[in-house]
């Protein structure tokens, strides 16, 4: 090769570094989320016992065979309205399945497909999280943990996957399970919190395990959070408010057969409770963005006219949750707070015992 080549060579090669320096770097978790809620270049909107969900769990299985892992369906019917549909469970474990278990869940299926939503932030940010940490974990799984990665089916219409997949366990196996981590809408809100199940129990249905409302886990990933770059990279646990004690959430995820199975649990959601929403300050309401208020009071940090809102900053279940009209609003957030859950769950995954001991 001749010097004239060689330079023509080297000139090439640093133009297009120069272009890559000059675009944001993308995380693995957002190419993720791209290709599973992407309505023209990905799958679109994934409603429970869909094709769009069957294409779904089809993408997670083979993004987790990829990384080399075992992957095992678990297939379950549901009926809706006097039909019968089907949806699975995808299941994989990073270790021997006898040691110490925390499991980390993310459903797959969106909702509210007549409302224009194609489940960009629910819940495709938290089935995009977690696929990034299982293939962080394929190098540098913990030798005293088993993770096990569950991708719940269905989750919209009664959190049937995750209730099939705890009615399913034996005692051994409950007893072997350290924890749950939530992973449900983890980014696009103003804020990202982590929550434990709360302290007065839940309605269950299988009632003869005792109910934990244990705060370990929560606090573990909290503490994990703390030393993350900033501030805001920081896990937040949301003020108590009448009715509402402090740190605590409700029923509405697949964490609820977790602790009704007597399983610590820690949900991360990304939402905002400092709105004074529909029904007071329970983090429903998810940002203060004036476009997704029909008026916004920034002083009383609710509606204007509280009798005729009708869209109370929520994004989850509305037209709103489309990743294009979020990276519009909030150009990076969603990015940002993927990459910080991703490195924070992570960094405790991988020393357990750093975090939980305290
Ligand atoms: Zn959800």
């Amino acid at each position: 090769m001749n010097g004239f080549f060689k330079f023509i060579i080297l000139l090439s090669l640093l133009m297009a570094s120069d272009v890559f320096a000059h675009q944001p770097e993308e995380n693995l978790s957002l190419q993720y989320l791209k290709k599973l809620v992407l309505p023209d270049n990905g799958i679109g909107v994934r409603e429970a016992g869909s094709i769009g969900e069957q294409k779904s769990a089809k993408f997670i299985s083979d993004e987790f065979k990829k990384f080399g892992y075992e992957v095992t369906l678990q297939s379950f019917d549901f009926k809706i309205k006097e039909k019968t549909l089907s949806s699975a469970n995808i299941v994989i474990d990073t270790g021997n399945t006898l040691l110490p278990t925390i499991i980390v869940g993310a459903h797959y299926d969106s909702t509210a497909k007549n409302k224009g939503s194609f489940g960009a932030i629910d819940n495709g940010t938290g089935v995009a999280a977690m696929l990034e940490i299982a293939s962080i974990l394929v190098e540098n799984s913990p030798t005293n943990f088993n993770i096990r990665f569950i991708a719940f089916g269905a989750e919209e219409v009664g959190l049937v996957g995750s209730k099939y997949y705890v009615n399913s366990l034996k005692l051994e196996e409950v007893a072997n399970i350290v924890g749950m981590i939530n992973f449900d809408t983890i980014a696009g809100g103003d804020f990202v919190y982590v929550h434990s199940a709360n302290s007065t129990p839940y309605r269950c249905t299988k009632s003869d395990l005792p109910y934990s409302n244990s705060t370990i886990l929560r606090n573990a990933v909290v503490l994990a959070s703390q030393n993350q770059d900033d501030e805001q990279s920081q896990f937040i646990v949301h003020a108590e408010s009448k009715g509402y004690p402090k740190g605590e959430t409700g029923p509405w995820s697949d964490h609820y057969a977790f602790a009704c199975a007597g399983i610590p649990i820690a949900y991360v959601e990304s939402t905002n409770f400092t709105i004074n929403g529909e029904a007071g300050f329970d983090g429903y309401s998810q940002t203060i963005n004036p476009l997704l208020w029909d008026c916004f009071d920034a002083k009383t940090q609710g509606a204007c006219h509280r009798e005729s809102e009708k869209k109370w900053g929520q994004i989850w279940h509305t037209e709103y949750d489309q990743l294009t009209i979020l990276e519009t609003q909030y150009p990076n957030r969603i990015k940002k707070q993927l990459s910080n859950t991703v490195a924070t769950i992570a960094k405790f995954l991988l020393a357990p015992n750093n975090y939980l001991a305290h």
